[in-house]
């Protein structure tokens, strides 16, 4: 027998190996094993068997490593789709499908050496008083860990090796299995009934489970705490009752342990009782490495992680949840360049499972395809406890402007008073970190750029540093403008962070307890932790932050949220702008009175008229959406297209910027020759790999595949320069994007690109920058 196997270094191509007789019966699709490789010794993946090979002088494989295949043959044509969709490398996709710590050679696996009682018949000469007293407890036991037991019995390990002489107990080093929840007290929950919208969508998504071709999509529309999470709960329980498991994704970010913990609650016990495994990026990787084995091995029926738990080896699959599906974090941003979204779907086509998307501000995609019929769209219009949405006041800060700097207006300023006389809690967002963005001279112009990006550098005061948020790039403060002609001794910083923010409130406030939350006070794994504990227990009264405070906190005493700056998201180069604004708006607005008091969220934006900041004040998602998908429609934006970004980086921005003409020029004599002569690719190529916009048939795509081909640039990248390289990109725009995936691999294949300059693929791309 051959072996066809992938190796680890990216060769875009598959060799052929002998399957040795001993290791005859154990070699199979997905297997990971070491193979000669001319002088070295590569791991690989076995992607396929065959009874003969079209080579001569086959090698034999060295070793397998794993007991089980580790890539299943579902996620292994995954693994495919990825490769031809994403445009990478066959190596790439496959080696991003499973955990760095499965693909290590050695077994994984801790062992401990567990103690365990033999004779139990009590018939056996009297033990010597200690000898005794450690029996006693293993008696009464069984079982016991060797150290466990030597800690309680106050004893040693050579007493207990005398009772293994004496043949009452065996010593046996086992795998002790790593539990990373193991020291959460976790309560088990019950079903909730479900009000009448929930049920409905419920009903919908079950009946779709118990169809005969289950594969179905919907997306779930709901403001948070409209009662979401209790039907993934719900549905999660009937793919269990078929017999079936699940995969639950969440941003990275969510993955607190809260969220965790009511997942684990409602299985842990009952007639459905499973393990509930978890994988993240905060785990060990001894604890990511067994708890990827317990779903291997059928342990775990239910996986909730970040994006990579998109592959997890779950078998048979009936439900896959995207949770918060238009979370930008879905998107990896290095090769392979999936989006687990997209990959959710094609996955569930695949294996016929349900995917449901949920989110209270749905990306423009998922509510197109539901305005197309390819998705089911299901909504909760209210909150479970008929709480009314927060009352957003827009605050118009072009007229605060006049009196002094604009960080906080009177309203603003009175609204947090009057929380503190009340004792409740305030959250302050701004989506900037540092103190100061930049520094500038004023008498010559000069601002403070780092050396390596084309970005102004940001001041941090707390060290009194001048810091680059790119590349990590740090100089000291200059004392006078550097410009040799200038020296100006009065060089000013512009621009607010999160630091200036905490500083000018604890001059406002000086009684309040104030707590910044954002990259440069989070720099430990449990620090996120503590500070949400102690808000959450009342110890902090205003909580500023970035990012990290805008999503899925849930605190009742919260009653007033600030937003600084409305607008500083609004004016980036991205056609995605308006959309992210009205979606953080709507997000951060959300944190605001989950408890019994009203919430009231005040936006200070300098464009207050801005629609994404109009239409996220009235939380309404229905006409954001159409105003948005009109641009999008006008400019043939996705999700009316679909964009493919190459970016060309080097050192020498001439050479980049030459490469990119050619590589134009290439694309436009190709693209347009296929696009002429009407079907480039044929169908049937298609057929295992369909496109991954989902319910899209890609014979229809074909045929007319790339009329609606525009190519933009070549022009500079809107970062031109980052990490010392200089970038420039070319914007292709189809509806045919499996097909231009194809095409583009084949240009680029045969592409002669200078040594030093390189190219990035990117399909479907979330940042443009
Ligand atoms: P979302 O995921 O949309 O934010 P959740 O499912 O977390 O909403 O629900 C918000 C809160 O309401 C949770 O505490 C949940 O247990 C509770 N809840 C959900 N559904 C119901 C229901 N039908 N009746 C009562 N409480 C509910
Ligand atoms: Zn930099």
């Amino acid at each position: 027998m051959i072996a066809r196997v992938s190796l680890e270094i990216t060769l875009r191509k598959e060799f052929d190996y002998l399957i040795p007789p001993e290791l005859t019966g154990q070699i199979e699709v997905g297997s990971r094993v070491q193979v000669p490789f001319g002088t070295r010794k590569i791991f690989g993946t076995v992607t396929a068997l065959a009874e003969e090979s079209g080579h001569a002088n086959l090698k034999p494989i060295l070793k397998i490593i794993g007991t089980q295949s580790l890539v299943t043959p579902k996620v292994l044509k995954l693994a495919r789709w990825i490769s031809e969709y994403y445009c990478c490398a066959p190596e790439t996709a496959l080696k991003s499908v499973l955990p760095e710590a499965i693909r290590k050679e050695k077994d994984g696996w801790k062992k401990q050496l567990f103690v365990r009682a033999l004779d139990l018949s009590g018939e056996f000469p009297k033990l010597p008083k200690r000898q005794q007293d450690v029996w006693n407890l293993i008696e009464e036991r069984r079982e016991i860990l060797l150290t466990k037991l030597i800690e309680l019995a106050e004893t040693t390990a050579a007493t207990v090796r005398k009772l293994e002489d004496r043949g009452l107990v065996e010593i046996t080093s086992e795998i002790s299995e790593r539990d990373p929840y193991a020291r959460e007290h976790i309560l088990p929950t019950q079903s909730i009934t479900l009000n009448s919208a929930q049920a409905k969508a419920l009903g919908e998504i079950t009946k779709a489970m118990d169809a005969e071709n289950p594969s179905h999509i919907f997306l779930l529309h709901g403001v948070t705490g409209s009662g979401k999470t209790e039907i993934y709960l719900q549905a999660l329980a009937h793919a269990l009752e078929q017999g079936k498991g699940a995969i639950v994704l969440v941003p990275e970010i969510a993955l607190t342990p809260q969220t965790v913990e009511r997942f684990k609650a409602r299985f842990s016990s009952g007639k459905l009782q499973t393990l509930v495994a978890v994988l993240h990026s905060h785990l060990s990787a001894g604890e990511r490495h067994d708890e990827w084995h317990k779903i291997r091995q059928g342990r775990a029926r239910i996986v909730i992680g970040a994006r990579s738990a998109i592959f997890a080896p779950v078998e048979p699959l009936g439900l896959i949840i995207v949770d918060e599906e238009h979370e930008s974090t879905y998107k990896q941003e290095e090769a392979p360049r999936y989006h687990a979204r997209d990959v959710a779907i094609m996955r569930g086509q695949m294996e016929n499972a349900v995917v449901v998307l949920g989110s209270a501000t749905p990306s423009l995609e998922s509510f197109y395809n539901c305005q197309r019929g390819k998705f089911t769209l299901l909504e909760l219009p209210e909150r479970v406890d008929n709480q009314k949405m927060p009352h957003v006041r827009i605050v118009d800060m072009r007229q605060a402007r006049e009196k002094g700097p604009p960080l906080f207006s009177p309203q603003l300023k009175e609204a947090i008073h009057q929380r503190l006389d009340r004792g409740e809690q305030t959250i302050l967002f701004l989506n900037r970190r540092g103190y100061s963005t930049s520094l500038q001279c004023p008498k010559c112009g000069y601002v403070a750029n780092c050396p390596n990006c084309s970005v102004a550098l940001t001041y941090h005061r707390i060290d009194q540093r001048l810091s680059c948020h790119i590349c990590g790039h740090n100089e000291k403060v200059p004392a006078v403008c550097p410009e040799p002609k200038c020296k100006n001794p009065a060089i000013r910083f512009a621009g607010t962070g999160t630091q200036k923010v905490e500083e000018v409130l604890a001059k406002l406030f000086p009684k309040a307890r104030i707590k910044r939350m954002d990259a440069d006070t989070m720099k430990r794994k449990d620090d996120y932790r503590h500070v949400l504990g102690d808000f959450r227990a009342g110890k902090i009264d205003i909580l500023v932050g970035t990012q990290m405070i805008a999503k899925g906190l849930h605190f009742p005493n919260v009653t007033l949220v600030g937003i600084i700056y409305a607008d500083s998201a609004l004016h980036q180069p991205d056609f995605r702008a308006g959309e992210r604004t009205f979606q953080l708006l709507t997000q951060v607005a959300g944190r605001a009175g989950r408890g019994d008091v009203e919430g009231e969220v005040f936006v200070q934006a300098f464009t207050p008229f801005h629609p994404s900041i109009q239409y996220a004040r009235r939380h309404d998602f229905t006409g954001f959406y159409e105003q948005e998908i009109e641009f999008r429609e006008q400019l043939k934006y996705p999700p009316v297209s679909r964009v493919a970004l190459l970016t060309l980086k080097g050192r020498n921005e001439e050479k980049v910027k030459f490469s990119a003409e050619h590589l134009k020029r290439e694309l436009e004599k190709t693209l347009k020759r296929a696009s002429s002569g009407g079907a480039s690719v044929p169908a049937s190529r298609l057929e295992n790999f369909p496109d991954g916009s989902p319910g899209v048939s890609s014979h229809q795509e074909i045929k007319g595949s790339f009329k609606d081909l525009i190519i933009a640039g070549p022009a500079p990248a809107p970062l031109l320069r980052a990490e010392t390289f200089y970038r420039y990109q070319i914007m292709l725009r189809t509806r045919a994007m499996s097909a231009l995936s194809r095409e583009l691999a084949r240009i680029i294949g045969s592409l002669k690109l200078p040594a030093d300059v390189s190219l990035a693929v990117d399909i479907d791309p979330v940042s443009l920058s």
